[in-house]
């Protein structure tokens, strides 16, 4: 019992280290992560940089981290270029933050977690001899597409994988996934690409990859990662499931909530395209007319400001807001369907509340998240070309109202018990926390 007590004691004064990428989609599940860990009686330090802070969460430090790049640049330079870019300039910054928090009394840091995009975290884990672990806040198979497409170049086979004539031909040794399939669109350059890929996905010297899935999504993808990586593979989510920590940067508006009360079950289709997704005007036009034509209600989260025209269109039967409370959204029973830009985070909120989609799909993983959600999961439909309102009234109606879309729904619902399953006690995501605790109190 005194070694037991002993342990805990040890246990309670570790501390571990999160360094997320301070956009959004990133933030939400690290900190959700610290939650976890921190109910196992991990001491969690955050240390991020000086714009989008989550810094009121009961029992965490937060460290700012003096920003090296200002993420403004991520609209000028591009996501890839600005990583690139971010990863050469932060080292310094993040050295001298792990330098102070040592020098701190009882500071014993057991880990330090870092996002797989600040891979820039790994020389400075070396340096001060702590050990690291990666966390992935996308799918397991956006990885597995990274892993085989650098290889494919290291190895001198990677073919023009833009050529109209390939697009349609199946990777190799890629769980039947086609060229067209691969994120790589809208990331810059392919050279670009793969430089990035060369280092995130490259594992270095980390102990071991935490990702934000669940072996009931994408079994073959994980077992691919646990034979390649020779580290262990924590498929520890969806996380927000057991997390009850609000990470919003916006402020939410839960009015919404009371006009949603008001409608008819599984009515609703809720139009939320991420927080990066821009859209042309005319687009917007189109897909409000198509909203309004399917006749089914609608909640639109939009952040640019409405033209008249379209706001006209909308009062009758929509209702807009700048942000959601997205989670609170997908739960609520007036809620048949979600179009979304599949982000991983929306996937994984979508499929944990049994919401089929309407996927709609902008760049990168998105395009995978779809083709997943659409062929292999079959709980949504993609709405491909151009946006224009007959194909939008279709889409909603092949959801909302017909046979097809009651299938679908019913698809995502044994997933979400899948999903709910494997986070209970015994559960492949709750096992796998526990082996990464295990690792963490043995470091
Ligand atoms: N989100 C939200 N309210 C909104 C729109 C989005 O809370 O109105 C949240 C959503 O629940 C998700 C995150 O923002 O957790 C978006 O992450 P995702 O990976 O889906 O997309 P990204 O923004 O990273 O492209």
């Amino acid at each position: 019992k005194e070694r037991d007590q002993t342990m805990e004691k040890r246990i309670e004064k570790r501390r571990i280290v999160l360094l997320p990428i301070p956009v959004q989609g990133h933030i939400t599940p690290m900190i959700q992560l610290g939650q976890g860990l921190n109910t196992k009686g991990f001491l969690i330090t955050v240390a991020h940089g000086e714009i989008n802070q989550v810094n009121h969460l009961p029992g965490f430090q937060f460290l700012t981290i003096p920003e090296s790049l200002p993420m403004s640049q991520i609209k000028t330079l591009g996501p890839v270029e600005f990583l690139i870019k971010l990863n050469k300039t932060s080292e310094a910054s993040f050295k001298n933050c792990i330098a102070q928090l040592l020098l701190q009394q009882d500071n014993d840091i057991a880990c330090i977690i870092y996002d797989e995009l600040m891979y820039f975290s790994e020389a400075v884990a070396k340096e001060f001899k702590i050990p690291s672990v990666i966390f992935t806040t996308a799918s397991a198979t956006n990885q597995v597409c990274g892993c085989v497409l650098s290889k494919l170049n290291a190895d001198k086979f990677l073919i023009d994988i833009e050529d109209p004539e390939v697009q349609d031909k199946v990777v190799e040794n890629l769980l039947q996934l086609r060229y067209k399939d691969l994120p790589t669109s809208g990331m810059g350059t392919l050279d670009r690409y793969l430089e990035i890929c060369k280092e995130v996905f490259n594992r270095r010297t980390a102990s071991g990859v935490i990702i934000n899935t669940s072996s009931c999504l994408e079994s073959s993808s994980l077992s691919w990662l646990q034979q390649e990586l020779g580290v262990p593979v924590y498929p520890l989510g969806p996380l927000h499931i057991t997390s009850s920590a609000n990470c919003s940067l916006l402020e939410e508006d839960k009015s919404c909530i009371e006009w949603l009360n008001k409608q008819e079950p599984r009515s609703v289709i809720y139009i939320g395209l991420g927080s990066k997704a821009k859209m042309e005007s005319k687009e917007v036009l189109e897909m409000a007319w198509g909203l309004f034509d399917s006749n089914q209600p609608f909640l639109w989260v939009i952040i640019e400001s409405l033209p008249e025209e379209v706001s006209k269109i909308v009062s009758e039967k929509g209702y807009i807001v700048k942000w959601a409370p997205q989670s609170e959204v997908l739960a609520h029973p007036a809620v048949g369907g979600f179009w979304s830009h599949c982000g991983w985070n929306s996937t994984l909120e979508s499929i944990a509340e049994g919401v089929p989609m309407i996927c709609r799909p902008f760049t990168g993983e998105q395009k995978l998240n779809a083709k997943y959600i659409e062929s292999v999961w079959r709980t949504g439909i993609k709405l491909e070309g151009e946006v224009e309102r007959g194909g939008v009234e279709r889409a909603v109606k092949r959801l909302l109202v017909d046979e097809e879309g009651a299938g679908m729904r019913e698809r995502t619902l044994v997933l979400k018990e899948k999903l709910k399953a494997s986070v209970r006690r015994g559960g492949s995501s709750y096992n796998a926390l526990d082996e990464l605790v295990k690792y963490l109190n043995t470091e």
